[in-house]
C-alpha cells in the first residue's frame, strides 16, 4: 500500500507484508486494532465486492476522527463506510483502509438530535418518534448512517436531510473540527458538497468520470454528527406516519433481496426506473444480477451476483435508455473500489 488508491498497487506477499506493516502502525497509534483482507460483501447491502486490504471499526466519534487523521498521516487510502447501502464495491475489492462507521451515539435537547454519524438513519426516525418528534419519518426508508445520508442529502416520501438538518460537524481535510451549518453544505437532489470534495488519500479516485458521482474518498470531508432540528407532534400520528411509509416500501420496492437502492438519478422530469421499464428491461438479467421487477430503478442481487454482474446490468440499462430516448442517465450508486479489471470478468 503506497497511496495508490484504487489501482492494484503492490502484488501478492509484498503487498501482504506491507498491509500488515501498517496494520501494526494503525494500532500503535489508534488503539484499534485492525482486520486483514476483509471481504466488502458483507458490510454492504447489495451484498457484492472483494476485500479491503484493512478494514477498521469506529464506535465512537473520536476513534472515527482518529483513524481518518492516521490514514492521512500515513498517506493510507482510506474510505468511510456507514451500511454500504449506497455502494458497489468491485470484485477487486479496495486497496487501502475501510473505516467501518459504528458510531452510533444520539441524544435530544428539546427539539434537536444530536445524532453520531453511525447512527442509522431508521433508528434515528424511530428514537425521535419515541421522543415525540416528528420530522425525520423519512428517514425508516432509508437504510444508511446519519453521515451517508447527509453526504447524499437522502430523501424520501417527500422529504430529506435538507429539510430537517439544522449542523454538522465536519472533520476537514486540513484536520480541524468544524461545525457548520446546513446551509453552507450545498444540499440539492441527492447532493452535497461532499460528494465533491477530494483529497489526498481518497480511497477510489474517478476510474471513469461518466460513472462516478462525485469523488468517492471519505477522507477529503468526514462527518463526524449531525444536528436535526424537528417539531414536536403527538407520537401517535409519528407512528401511523411510519406505519404507512413501512407499507409503502413493501409494497413498491424489492426488499426481500439484497440493492443498493435506486441506481440511477431521476433525470429532470422524469424517473429513471419509468424509462427502463419502458425500455422493457424489467427482469432482465446478467449473471446473478437482475433488474427488479418491482422496481425497475433496483438492481437486485437474486443469487450470487458479482460486482461486475450487477454493472454490465447497469450499463446495459444505460445503453437501452440513452439509445431509445436519448436521455444520459447518471449513476446515484458509487462503484467504489478496483474496477480497473471488471471487463474482462466471465459474466
Ligand atoms: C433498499 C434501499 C432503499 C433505499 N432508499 C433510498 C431512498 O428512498 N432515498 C435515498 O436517498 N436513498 C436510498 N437508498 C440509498 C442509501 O440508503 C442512501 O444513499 C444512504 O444515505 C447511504 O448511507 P450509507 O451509510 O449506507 O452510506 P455508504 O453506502 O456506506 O457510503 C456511501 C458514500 O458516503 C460516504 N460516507 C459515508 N459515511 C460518511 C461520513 N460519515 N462522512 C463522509 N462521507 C461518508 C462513503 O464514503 C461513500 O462514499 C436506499 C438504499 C437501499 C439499499
Amino acid at each position: 500500500m503506497n497511496g495508490h488508491a484504487g489501482g492494484a498497487g503492490a502484488q501478492g506477499p509484498a503487498r501482504d507484508a506491507a498491509t500488515a506493516a501498517m496494520a501494526v502502525k494503525l494500532e500503535h497509534a489508534t488503539g484499534i486494532r485492525p482486520l486483514l483482507n476483509v471481504p466488502l460483501a458483507k458490510h454492504t447491502t447489495m451484498r457484492v465486492g472483494g476485500p479491503a486490504d484493512l478494514m477498521a471499526v469506529a464506535t465512537d466519534v473520536a476513534s472515527l476522527a482518529a483513524l481518518v487523521r492516521f490514514s492521512r498521516a500515513a498517506g493510507l487510502p482510506c474510505l468511510v463506510l456507514g451500511r454500504g447501502s449506497d455502494v458497489v464495491v468491485a470484485d477487486a475489492g479496495l486497496r487501502g483502509l475501510v473505516i467501518l462507521n459504528r458510531a452510533e451515539g444520539a441524544r435530544f435537547d428539546t427539539e434537536r438530535l444530536m445524532a453520531e454519524a453511525g447512527l442509522p438513519l431508521a433508528r434515528a426516525a424511530t428514537l425521535a418518534q419515541h421522543a415525540g418528534l416528528s420530522g425525520l419519518e423519512f428517514g425508516l426508508a432509508i437504510p444508511g448512517t446519519v453521515g451517508g445520508a447527509v453526504w447524499a442529502n437522502a430523501g424520501a416520501h417527500g422529504s430529506d436531510v435538507a429539510a430537517v438538518l439544522e449542523s454538522v460537524t465536519v472533520l476537514r481535510a486540513d484536520g480541524t473540527e468544524v461545525v457548520e451549518p446546513a446551509a453552507q453544505l450545498g444540499l440539492g437532489y441527492r447532493d452535497s458538497r461532499l460528494k465533491h470534495s477530494t483529497g489526498a488519500g481518497s480511497a477510489a479516485p474517478r476510474v471513469d468520470e461518466r460513472v462516478q458521482v462525485g469523488a468517492t474518498g471519505g477522507v477529503a470531508e468526514v462527518v463526524l454528527s449531525a444536528t436535526f432540528r424537528l417539531s414536536r407532534a403527538d407520537p401517535t400520528t409519528i407512528k401511523a406516519r411510519l406505519a404507512e411509509i413501512h407499507r409503502w416500501r413493501q409494497e413498491h420496492q424489492p426488499l426481500s433481496q439484497p440493492s443498493a437502492g435506486s441506481v440511477f438519478r431521476n433525470p429532470p422530469g422524469d424517473s429513471a426506473g419509468r424509462l427502463i421499464d419502458a425500455c422493457g428491461l424489467k427482469g432482465a438479467r446478467s449473471g446473478g444480477a437482475q433488474i427488479s421487477e418491482k422496481h425497475a430503478n433496483f438492481i437486485v442481487n437474486a443469487g450470487g451476483a458479482t460486482a461486475a454482474d450487477i454493472r454490465r446490468l447497469a450499463e446495459l440499462a444505460r445503453a437501452e435508455v440513452g439509445g431509445r430516448f436519448g436521455i444520459d442517465l447518471a449513476y446515484e450508486v458509487q462503484f467504489i473500489g478496483d474496477w480497473s479489471n471488471w471487463q474482462q470478468e466471465v459474466a
